[in-house]
């Protein structure tokens, strides 16, 4: 079985590729120009203040509760339909994460469902901009100023989102970001996080680097000094190598937004009349999207499963994202969740199937998956 359309296609160009042998080639190959480089890139593109490089999503998420002092006996309020970092990163601090069932429209969080589940002990919500739509990050920031709790953007998906003119991090304590392989621009693995405070671009900076206060930069280019460790930290940061990988990609992100749009546009519209498949709703009007995943929600009497081994029999590459995460055995098996506690999660897991999308899917394969999907759906 030959693959006709990958499910997921990187931007990496040669341009890209000779940047980080550039990087090969010199001496210094850890946390240092390249990565002070895509900082103020990526702050710049995102209109912020601050962005700090990290290893991945993860560390930035684990790094942002951290901040807060967020830990054993907190409660932190997030979404079951996300990927499971977003969940893990609060039990990294020894938290405990609290989820609130989604919009079944959106399949986002929204402050109202949120708003009924917060307890004497919740400290932190953390919702996901999912494939790449914004949740409500005004009525978010209000219900964190009104309930005094901390709010932290999963924005793993969402570069390029804008709702109600606000921009990821713009209004929470940090936004934290992906650039693993299949996310908008890639360096295999990485991340960040993006804050408008100072201060805490300066502590993620040293507890992304072992809580020592001299970087490896500084200390690379100047004669030995000794360095002291000040606080407790982790070993999060990003190497040279990876942030001369993304630097070439900063300028790309709008046009590569946009050829995801117009693919999107393109599913829709070629999908909207067969019966029983559902979509999850596309933004409004003024509102932008980050169109990081496109995903459809199969007919309630087809097997999800069986659908997507029909695609891939066809050649199609396509994904799950997600099975809802209390499903999940670790967390049926930790937290004893229940399939219904979290309906509308629980049906979105069941149903839904990702299709390819990235700027270098062409028209012609969109319209063979679409009408591959439509042959397997026939009745
Ligand atoms: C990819 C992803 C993460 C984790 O990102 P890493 O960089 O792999 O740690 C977290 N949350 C969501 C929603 C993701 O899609």
């Amino acid at each position: 079985m030959s693959r006709k359309v990958e499910f997921f296609l990187h931007n990496l160009d040669e341009n890209d590729i000779s940047a980080a042998c550039e990087v090969l080639r010199s001496v210094f190959l850890t946390t240092g120009s390249r990565v002070k480089e895509f900082e103020s890139g990526f702050a710049k593109l995102l209109n912020i203040q601050e962005a700090v490089a990290v290893t991945s999503c993860t560390g930035a998420l684990h790094l942002a509760l951290m901040r807060y002092g967020i830990g054993p006996g907190d409660e932190v309020i997030t979404t079951p339909m996300t990927f499971v970092a977003t969940a893990t990163a609060i039990l990294e601090v020894g938290a405990t994460p609290v989820f609130v069932d989604v919009c079944p429209n959106s399949g986002l969080l929204t402050p109202e469902a949120v708003e009924k589940h917060i307890s004497e002990k919740t400290r932190a919500i953390v919702p996901v901009h999912l494939y790449g739509r914004m949740v409500d990050v005004k009525g978010f920031s209000a219900l964190a100023q009104k309930h005094d709790l901390i709010f932290i953007e999963d924005a793993a998906h969402c570069i390029e989102g804008i709702r109600d003119e606000i921009r990821p991090g713009q209004l929470s304590h940090a936004a934290c970001f992906s650039f693993y392989a299949t996310k908008n621009i890639t360096c295999g693995e990485g991340g960040a996080l993006v804050t408008r405070s100072s201060e805490d671009a300066a502590w993620y900076r040293s507890a992304r680097h072992h809580g020592i206060s001299k970087n490896a930069a500084s200390r690379y280019s100047k004669k030995y000094e000794h360095w002291d460790m000040e606080m407790m930290g982790w070993k999060y940061n990003m190497d040279d190598i990876h942030a001369a990988l993304l630097l070439g990609q900063l300028a790309k992100v709008p046009s590569f937004h946009k050829q995801r749009e117009n693919l999107e546009h393109l599913y829709r519209e070629l999908l909207s009349d067969i019966e029983g498949l559902d979509f999850i709703e596309p933004p409004e009007p003024g509102e932008v999207s980050g169109h990081h995943l496109f995903t459809v929600l199969v007919p309630e009497d087809f097997s999800r499963d069986e659908v997507l081994t029909r695609l891939q029999e066809e050649g199609i590459g396509c994904a799950v994202n997600y099975r809802a995460v209390h499903n999940l055995s670790f967390f049926k098996e930790t937290f004893g969740f229940r399939p219904e506690d979290f309906p509308v999660a629980d049906r979105i897991g069941r149903r839904t199937i990702t299709l390819p999308l990235y700027p270098k899917l062409t028209e012609e394969k969109v319209r063979f998956v679409c009408s591959t999907l439509k042959k397997i759906l026939a009745r």
